[in-house]
């Protein structure tokens, strides 16, 4: 049972006020792109479009048609989706490039249906805080796995490639 005093991060971490609180409440900016997939991933559980949005990267494709369309999209999603955990894989560092990447396993239901997955986030930093750029993403319905990096995510997405 849940403990009414100190709710506990949708993100699976420590207390909420402590955890993705601080970073949705605007009190400074994540600090990781780890911390920062967390915090979206704890957004959408607590349906925070604002911080949904502010923590998209403006190249990102989901912008391409404008912020009310990309409003009205994450409003549809954070009302039909239920989220039940997270489960981080493996991450990299930004590069030369800038890029950082974090894999992950998330745990969503649309309805009595599973639509969990395993996504490859990429984030990018805009100069404001760290932001999310685009994924690569395969369903995976059930458990997180229990030991999946980067390096085999990678084969199994070039194997599904037409
Ligand atoms: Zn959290």
């Amino acid at each position: 049972m849940r403990r009414a005093t100190e709710p506990r991060c949708p993100c699976g971490g420590t207390a909420y006020a402590t955890c993705c609180g601080p970073w949705h409440r605007g009190d400074g900016e994540a600090p990781t792109p780890e911390a920062l997939m967390r915090s979206r991933y704890a957004a959408f559980a607590r349906g925070d479009v604002d911080y949904l949005v502010k923590t998209l990267h403006p190249d990102h494709a989901d912008r391409a048609d404008g912020d009310a369309a990309l409003r009205s999209s994450l409003a549809d999603t954070v009302r039909t989706l239920r989220y039940g955990g997270l489960r981080v894989l493996d991450a990299r560092p930004a590069g030369p490039d800038g890029l950082a990447q974090v894999l992950f396993h998330a745990r969503i239901h649309e309805g009595g249906a599973d639509r969990s997955f395993v996504e490859r986030s990429w984030f990018a930093h805009d100069g404001a805080g760290w932001r999310y750029l685009a994924g690569d993403l395969l369903p995976a319905p059930g458990a997180a796995p229990a030991a999946l990096r980067i390096e085999a995510f990678e084969r199994v997405l070039a194997g599904r490639s037409p």
